[in-house]
């Protein structure tokens, strides 16, 4: 499975998500330590950002191992943000391993990740006659499409989530389902079947494991929807 991790406070680099910290996301590409499926996380990368001068968020992905980006580690440096999403792509077989395939997914202002597998049939239903239009064959992307519909159409984050979920695991009992999202101003996510960590400080930081040795770090049930934003952090079952 892949690794995602995000961060929502006083605006911070995006290298205080990937190589700041001693087990951040480059660190996680080639060892991850809590990882179930899969050993590395070299099929790609993404990051996603918002800036207060532009009206979208911001994306930069890639196909390749993100240690093998010679302007990747300039680039996480320079780009601040309260609000960052990065992730580091284990493809899951029979996945295609290209640019559209690597979260971050976006449409309008949000922003999605998906650590896990789902069949496409057990999403089919949930983007059949809406207008969702995944820009890839990757199963990653038809989830963020469905969930995308949904956010279009003005359902709250937190039931455009549970809905694609608990759907998509109906329509394929192995499923894993794990997801962030964020619109800039929260971050959202969903734990099924993988492991999700949060560690507050002057913001909160979301992450499929711990970034560091830090104490602190606390492990989100299995099942679970989490919300933060500026006035806190919220995980309630799902
Ligand atoms: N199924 C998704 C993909 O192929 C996510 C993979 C993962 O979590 N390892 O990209």
């Amino acid at each position: 499975m892949c690794r995602h991790a995000a961060w929502l406070g006083p605006p911070r680099s995006l290298a205080s998500l990937v190589s700041d910290p001693e087990h951040g996301l480059l660190r996680q590409s080639y060892a991850p330590r809590l990882q179930r499926y899969g050993t590395v996380n070299a099929d790609g990368f993404g990051f996603g950002w918002y800036d207060a001068a532009l009206p979208g968020p911001v994306r930069y992905r890639r196909a390749v191992p993100i240690w093998a980006d010679a302007n990747m580690p300039g680039l996480a440096a320079a780009a601040r943000s309260s609000c960052l999403l990065a992730a580091v792509r284990s493809a899951t077989t029979g996945m295609p391993v290209e640019e559209t395939a690597t979260a971050p997914f976006a449409d309008g202002r949000w922003l999605l990740s998906h650590n896990g597998r789902v069949r496409r049939e057990a999403v089919r239903p949930l983007v059949t006659g809406l207008d969702a239009d995944p820009e890839s064959a990757c199963d990653s992307a038809w989830l963020a499409s469905a969930v995308f519909a949904r956010l279009r159409d003005g359902v709250p984050l937190a039931d455009a989530l549970s809905l694609v979920v608990r759907e998509a695991a109906e329509g394929d009992r192995h499923a894993r389902l794990n997801l962030l999202v964020t619109g800039g101003a929260e971050v959202a996510a969903v734990t099924w079947g993988d492991t999700l960590f949060t560690h507050l400080e002057e913001g909160v930081l979301v992450s499929s494991e711990p970034l560091d040795d830090r104490p602190g770090w606390r492990a989100v049930p299995d099942r679970s929807l989490l919300l933060a934003s500026p006035d806190g952090v919220a995980v309630t079952p799902i």
